[in-house]
């Protein structure tokens, strides 16, 4: 039993002894866990912290942003409410600027008036300017500066319906950079109804008895008979004006005028056309008809009259009744006019043309039956012959034809002496030009020096007058001789400058602008009505 014991003490001391082993190792591991947890605690407690810390900086930031987009919305609407602001202004502005523009235009309008009055009170000729387009056979003589493609091909601009500036850089030659002022300038662009539409008014004054003279200035080629007639190559001439945009003041005027009469068929004047031209400084009337009744031109002359105006004895003078029996008789005429072709323009007018136009109150002769007559008579078959050499070319008053001229008014049926009413002179200047450039010779070449002599007789004539200088010198020239009632009298002068842009030109752009400027100076008095006392009977 003893050692039964003691084996059973030593397995009992064994059994404590794992058991003290294994408290040991149970102690240590509390007391690892014991750590641990502290450590865990310790962690989310400080997790706790920083999860708090962000918290309260998500906040203050959600805070710090919430019043900055309040700010920032506040700041758009402040914005939004500045726009509309600024747009109620600008659209008061804009409004302003429309009333101020409509005011401008009513002044200028106004101003414009006004010039005219003082243009008119002063007797001054009015000059207008027209730029034609750059032309196809421009470039083809196109000098070899213009080539150069920095070297503008243009020299003269319409800076506004007012003004022409050319600038003109030569090189070795100092610099033209120069404005010039007209009545009215037209660019390019602008058609034949523009031009005719600030024409137009001239011939109300016309009907009111005032004389009216429209006469285009330019060198050859640079639009003149474009400006006057219409486009050369007009198939049909008595088609009606408005189908025809392209066609020039005279079928215009002629159109107007016979509008204007229709209106007022009381005062009803009678029209009657002659047509002149001035040929190397012989005067033709292209409506007289040689013995054999052949057109042809028959060589005339000025007079002066013994009440001082200038008159054609035995002038040539047809009665029109329309539009279309005036443009019949002006086309088949024109082809009389003495024309040839030079480097510059291939349809050179060698002639000074001279249309003019003769309003007379003739009640007697207005009835339907002088015009039936009147009619009949111009339905006669036109034969319109190659222009010959006129001189010594007898004069056969046809009975379809009046030969009479404004200074001897003809007789109606009645023994009535015609009372003139007023004249319209269109006339369509032969263009001055340089020999060198047109490349003329022979007889051409003296047709280009009466051309350019009369044209500086013309010069000569509005600077005497500009400088109101005692003596004119109309008779240097029949072509100033032949316009001396116009240029020096009273008559509505309108001066049409027609220029080419092109620099080649440059050099006689700037001499018609120069003509113009001078035309511009010229004052011949106060204008008076151009009613001319009833003549007495001879
Ligand atoms: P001018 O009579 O001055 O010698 P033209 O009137 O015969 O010159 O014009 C020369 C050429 O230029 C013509 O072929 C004409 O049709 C053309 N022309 C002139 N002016 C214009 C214009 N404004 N628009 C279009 N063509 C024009
Ligand atoms: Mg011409």
């Amino acid at each position: 039993m003893t050692g039964k014991s003691s084996h059973a003490a030593t397995r009992f001391c064994l059994l404590c002894d794992e058991q003290e082993g294994l408290q040991r190792g149970t102690r240590s591991s509390l007391a690892q866990l014991c750590r641990v947890i502290q450590k865990v605690k310790q962690d989310r407690k400080e997790l706790r912290s920083s999860s708090l810390d962000l918290l309260r900086d998500c906040q203050g930031q959600q805070q710090d942003c919430g019043s900055e987009i309040v700010t920032a919305v506040q700041g758009a609407q402040r914005h939004h409410e500045a726009v509309l602001a600024w747009q109620s202004k600008a659209g008061c502005l804009e409004q302003s600027l429309r009333e101020t523009t409509e005011r401008y235009q009513l002044e200028k309008q106004k101003r414009k008036q006004l010039h005219n009055r003082l243009v008119e009170l002063k007797g001054n000729i009015r000059v207008h300017c027209r730029i034609r387009p750059a032309l196809p056979f421009d470039k083809e003589s196109e000098d070899p500066l213009s080539q150069n493609s920095s070297v503008s091909a243009e020299v003269a601009h319409a800076v506004d319906d007012e003004t022409v500036l050319v600038r003109w850089d030569r090189p070795g030659h100092p610099w033209i950079n120069k404005t010039y002022n007209f009545e009215r300038v037209y660019g390019p662009a602008e058609s034949q109804r523009v031009v005719f539409e600030e024409v137009c008014p001239l011939l109300t004054s016309l009907l009111d008895g005032y004389n009216v003279c429209i006469m285009a200035y330019g060198q050859t080629g640079s639009g003149k008979s474009y400006t006057m007639m219409g486009p050369h190559s007009r198939k049909e001439p008595v088609l009606p004006v408005e189908s025809q945009g392209d066609l020039g003041i005279i079928p215009r005027a002629a159109e107007e005028l016979f509008r204007l009469i229709s209106e007022n068929p009381s005062r009803s004047p009678k029209v009657a056309v002659s047509v002149v031209e001035v040929y190397n400084n012989d005067i033709f009337d292209l409506l007289a008809k040689d013995s054999c009744a052949v057109t042809s031109g028959v060589k005339r002359e000025v007079l002066t009259t013994k009440a001082g105006k200038k008159e054609i004895p035995s002038l040539t003078y047809e009665s029109v009744h329309s539009t279309e029996e005036f443009l019949t008789l002006v086309d088949g005429r024109l082809r009389l006019r003495a024309k040839h072709a030079t480097l510059v323009h291939a349809d050179s007018s060698r002639s000074h043309l001279i249309i003019t136009v003769t309003l007379t109150t003739a009640p007697s002769w207005d009835s339907p039956a002088n015009r039936q007559s009147d009619v009949s008579l111009l339905k006669e078959p036109d034969c319109p012959s190659p222009r010959q050499p006129a001189t010594g070319r007898r004069h056969s008053a046809a009975h379809r034809t009046s030969s009479w001229s404004p200074g001897a008014a003809p007789e109606g049926p009645t023994g009535h002496m015609e009372q003139v009413h007023a004249k319209l002179q269109l006339v369509d200047l032969a263009g001055s030009e340089c020999a060198g450039v047109s490349g003329v010779t022979g007889a051409a070449l003296r047709e280009t020096s009466f051309i350019n002599r009369s044209l500086a007789a013309l010069a000569d004539v509005l600077g005497a007058l500009s400088e109101r200088r005692g003596h004119v010198p109309y008779r240097n020239s029949k072509l100033t001789h032949l316009l001396q009632d116009v240029l020096g009298g009273d008559a509505k002068l309108l001066v049409i400058l027609c220029v080419s842009p092109c620099r080649k030109h440059a050099a006689e752009t700037l001499q018609s602008l120069g003509f113009g400027t001078r035309a511009r100076q010229v004052q011949r008095g106060p204008a008076r009505a151009g009613r001319v006392a009833p003549r007495t009977p001879r």
